[in-house]
C-alpha cells in the first residue's frame, strides 16, 4: 500500500514509537513535514574511483567492490576497537578500518557488495593507501543506492536522528509515495517550466543524474544555489503563501472605511503658500497618487520609494497638510532621534503660513514635556507630531488619527509599522523609503501597499563625486577642506562606531574630534552621536545647519535623512566597514544644493583587495537602484526576508533574490485571486512546509 504526504511518519518503514515521537519533537509528524526538511547541501559519490587509481592526497573518494574480508580487533592497551576490512573492485585490494563502530561485524559481511565513501589516508604499513572510516551501503540488486553511487543528499539532524538516519527515511518514505496529488498543477505559471509536486519533492531530495561532466557540474551550481526545477517548484509554493497574505492584508484594509478628504480651493492656496519651490514632475506625480488615494472611502497605503534626496519630505508634507485640513492629526514616525528633530523644525517652518503646528515627542524629552505632548495628541489640540518610536508606546493615543507616515520605512519592521497604524481607527498610512531596494525585496516587504516612485532629482544637483584614499591621503585632504570651508563649504566626517555606551561613544568620538581639529586648525569643528543629549543635538544641527560650524564630526546617526543643502564634503573613515547601501546614504547627505560635492572614502589600513572592490561599485555609481542590488548581492538578504515580517515562520527554500521570478509569478496569480475574491480558494491549494493542504492560516 502505497503512503500519502498527510500520513504519519509511523507509517514509514522502520519509525517506531520512539523514532515518531524524536520526529515530532523536531517538528516532523507527517511524510510532508519530512520531505520539507531539505538537504542543505549535496555530495557527488556517484562515480567510483578504481582502487589502483587512489594516491594519499585524494581526500574523500568514492569506491564500490567487494568485501574479502572482515575483521574486528581491540587495539593493545585501549579501550579501541577497531574493524578491519578489505575491499576489492577488481583493479586491486584497498585496506579500510573503522574504529568504534563493532557492529559494522554484523552489518557487513565478507563477500558482499558494498559501495564506500570516506577519505584516503596512507595506510599504516607504509604502503600504499588506506580508508579510513568511511560511510558505507550494502550494495542491493532490487534498489537504487540511498547514501552512496548517486548525487547524494547531506541534511542537517533531526533532534537526535543523524543526517544519514534521516536520509534512510526520506528515501523510504519517497519509496513508499503514491502519485501527490498537486492541487497547484492548473495554476502553475507556464514561463517558469515547474515540475508537479510529486516529482519536485522527489528530485530536491534525489536529483537525477545527468549526463556528462559540464552539465554534472552545472547540476551541481543549481542545486547549491537551490535553482534547480524541483527547488524552484518548493519556492513557488513558500512564496505563494506570502504572496497571499500580503494580498490578504490589501483586501482587508479595502473594506475598512475612512472619510474621504475633500480637496478645496482652500487647501490648494496653503499649498502653495508651503511649497518653498516649484515640484518636481516626479514628485507631481507621486503627490498626485497620494491624493487620489486620500480622496477615496478606503484608507491608502502606499509606499512612496526615491533615491537620496529625491525631495520626499515635501510631499509627505503636502499630504499632511491635505489630512490636517480635513480635522485629522497626522503622525510622522522617524528611526532617529536627530531626523525626528529635523522633520519637526522642517514642517514647523514649511506650515508656518498655516494654522497647524506640529510637535514633538522623542524618548530623551523631559517627562513633563512627553506628557503634555500625550495629553495634546489624546485630546486632539494636538494635529500633528513628529517622533521616534516614542510614538508607539502604549502611552501614546490619538483623538483622531487619519494618517501615519513612516519615514524611512526599511529602519522599521512591519510589526512597528503595524503597531503605528492601531494608533488610529483605519488611518492612512503613507511609507517613505530612501533605501531604492531590489523590486523583488520591494514587493515581499511593501507587497500590501501601492507604490508611488520619484525618479528624478530636483533641478540643480550635479553628481557628488566619489574618491577612494588611504593614510596617505590625509594632509592633502585636510588641505582640501580647509580651502572648501574657506569657499563657504561644510562637510560631514563619520567614522564607524557602534554606538554601545555613552561612555565609549563619547570618547571615541572625542579623540576623533581632537584630531580633526588639529588637522584643520581655525575651523570649526563639532560633533553629534546617538547618545549627545538632545538639546545639544539640536544646537548642533542648528549651528551646521546656518553654516557656523566647517566640519560635524558624527557617528552614523547622520545616515537618513539629514538635510542640510549647504554641505559639501562627506569624509567616511574606514569606509571599508560600511555596507554599499549605507555608504549610499551617508553620500546622500551631500550634493543637495548647488555647491559641487565630494565624498571621499578613507581607507583603513586592514582594507582588503575585496573591499576595496566593493568600494569601487559606490566610486563608479550614483545610481542607489544598482547599489542596491549590488548589496544584496554581496551580503545576501539579511534579516530582510519575508514570512517572518508578517509573523509566518521562515521560508524554508525560498530567497526573494534567487527566486525572483517565482516571487513575481507568485504575487500575479494572488493579486488575480484577490481581484475574483478567491483568496482563500488558492490559499487552499498550497501544499507548503507544514504539511499539505492551505499554508495559509484562513484570514
Ligand atoms: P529625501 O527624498 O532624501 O527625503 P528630502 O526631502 O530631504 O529628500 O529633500 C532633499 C533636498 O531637496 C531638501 O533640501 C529639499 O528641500 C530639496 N528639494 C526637494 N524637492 C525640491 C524641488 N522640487 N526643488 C528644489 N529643491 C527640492
Ligand atoms: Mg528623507
Amino acid at each position: 500500500m502505497s503512503l500519502g504526504l498527510g500520513d504519519p511518519v509511523s507509517a514509514i518503514r522502520g519509525v517506531g514509537a520512539s523514532g515518531e515521537r524524536t520526529l515530532r519533537a523536531a517538528g516532523v509528524a507527517t511524510l510532508a513535514d519530512l520531505l520539507w526538511h531539505l538537504p542543505h547541501r549535496y555530495e557527488d559519490r556517484s562515480n567510483p574511483r578504481a582502487i589502483r587509481t587512489l594516491a594519499a592526497l585524494d581526500g574523500a573518494v568514492t569506491v564500490s567492490g567487494r568485501l574479502v574480508q572482515l575483521v574486528e580487533r581491540r587495539a593493545r592497551n585501549r579501550r579501541l576497537r577497531i574493524v578491519e576490512a578489505v575491499l576489492d573492485d577488481g583493479t586491486g585490494p584497498l585496506p579500510v578500518v573503522w574504529f568504534n563502530q563493532p557492529y559494522l561485524t554484523s552489518a557487513l559481511r565478507p563477500g558482499s557488495r558494498v559501495w564506500l565513501h570516506g577519505p584516503v589516508r596512507p595506510a599504516r604499513s607504509g604502503w600504499g593507501v588506506q580508508l579510513v572510516g568511511p560511510e558505507w551501503e550494502v550494495e542491493d540488486e532490487d534498489a537504487e543506492p540511498v547514501h552512496l553511487g548517486r548525487i547524494v543528499p547531506m541534511y542537517r539532524k533531526l533532534g537526535t536522528l543523524s543526517g544519514r538516519r534521516v536520509r534512510t527515511l526520506v528515501a523510504r518514505a519517497l519509496g513508499a509515495l503514491g502519485p501527490v496529488g498537486d492541487p497547484l498543477a492548473e495554476r502553475l505559471p507556464a514561463g517558469l517550466e515547474l515540475p508537479g509536486l510529486g516529482d519536485a519533492l522527489r528530485c530536491v531530495h534525489f536529483p537525477d543524474p545527468p549526463a556528462g561532466e559540464t552539465a554534472l557540474a552545472s547540476l551541481f551550481e543549481q542545486l547549491a544555489s537551490r535553482r534547480t526545477a524541483a527547488h524552484r517548484r518548493l519556492a513557488f509554493e513558500e512564496l505563494l503563501a506570502l504572496a497571499v497574505v500580503l494580498e490578504r492584508e490589501r483586501a482587508r484594509r479595502r473594506r475598512q472605511r475612512v472619510a474621504a478628504c475633500r480637496i478645496t480651493e482652500e487647501i490648494r492656496a496653503s499649498a502653495r503658500r508651503v511649497l518653498p519651490f516649484s515640484l518636481t514632475d516626479a514628485q507631481r506625480r507621486a503627490l498626485g497618487e497620494i491624493v487620489a488615494d486620500l480622496q477615496r472611502g478606503y484608507p491608502m497605503a502606499r509606499l512612496l520609494q526615491g533615491d537620496v534626496g529625491s525631495g520626499k519630505t515635501i510631499v509627505a508634507a503636502l499630504a499632511a497638510l491635505v489630512v490636517l485640513a480635513s480635522g485629522r492629526q497626522v503622525a510622522l514616525l522617524a528611526p532617529t532621534e536627530l531626523l525626528a528633530q529635523q522633520h519637526y523644525l522642517t514642517l514647523r517652518r514649511l506650515l508656518q503660513p498655516t494654522p497647524f503646528a506640529p510637535e514633538l515627542l522623542i524618548g530623551s524629552l523631559p517627562a513633563a514635556q512627553k506628557r503634555r505632548v500625550r495629553q495634546g495628541l489624546e485630546e486632539g489640540s494636538a494635529h500633528l507630531v513628529v517622533g521616534t518610536h516614542a510614538l508607539i508606546e502604549d502611552a501614546v493615543v490619538f483623538g483622531r488619527l487619519g494618517l501615519a507616515i513612516v519615514d524611512e520605512q526599511h529602519r522599521f519592521g512591519v510589526a512597528q509599522r503595524q503597531a503605528m497604524l492601531e494608533k488610529g481607527e483605519a488611518p492612512h498610512l503613507l511609507v517613505m523609503t530612501a533605501t531604492p531596494i531590489p523590486r523583488s525585496l520591494a514587493l515581499s516587504l511593501y507587497g500590501d501597499l501601492d507604490v508611488s516612485v520619484i525618479d528624478e532629482m530636483p533641478p540643480g544637483r550635479r553628481a557628488v563625486r566619489t574618491v577612494l584614499r588611504d593614510d596617505s591621503a590625509r594632509p592633502r585632504l585636510a588641505e582640501f577642506l580647509r580651502k572648501e570651508v574657506a569657499a563657504g563649504g561644510q562637510a560631514y566626517w563619520v567614522v564607524p562606531l557602534v554606538e554601545e555606551s555613552e561612555k565609549i561613544s563619547a570618547r571615541a568620538i572625542a579623540t576623533h574630534v581632537r584630531a580633526v581639529r588639529q588637522a584643520l586648525a581655525g575651523v570649526r569643528v563639532e560633533a553629534v552621536h546617538g547618545r549627545t543629549p538632545p538639546e545639544e543635538r539640536e544646537a548642533v544641527m542648528a549651528a551646521f545647519s546656518a553654516g557656523e560650524i566647517g566640519v560635524l564630526c558624527a557617528t552614523t546617526v547622520i545616515e537618513v535623512g539629514v538635510d542640510v543643502p549647504n554641505a559639501s564634503v562627506m569624509v567616511i573613515e574606514n569606509a571599508e566597514r560600511f555596507g554599499l547601501a549605507q555608504l549610499h546614504q551617508l553620500r546622500g547627505r551631500v550634493g543637495r544644493g548647488r555647491r559641487r560635492s565630494f565624498c571621499v572614502l578613507l581607507t583603513g589600513a586592514d582594507c582588503s583587495e575585496e573591499a576595496r572592490r566593493r568600494l569601487e561599485v559606490i566610486a563608479a555609481t550614483s545610481d542607489g537602484f544598482r547599489i542596491a542590488e549590488e548589496d544584496f548581492r554581496q551580503r545576501g538578504p539579511g534579516e530582510l526576508t519575508g514570512l517572518r515580517q508578517w509573523g509566518r515562520p521562515e521560508f524554508v527554500v525560498a530567497s526573494l533574490w534567487v527566486h525572483r521570478r517565482e516571487l513575481e509569478a507568485a504575487r500575479a496569480l494572488a493579486a488575480e485571486a484577490g481581484r475574483r475574491g478567491e483568496l482563500d480558494a488558492l490559499a487552499k491549494l498550497g501544499s507548503g512546509p507544514g504539511g499539505v493542504g492551505p499554508v495559509v492560516p484562513a484570514g
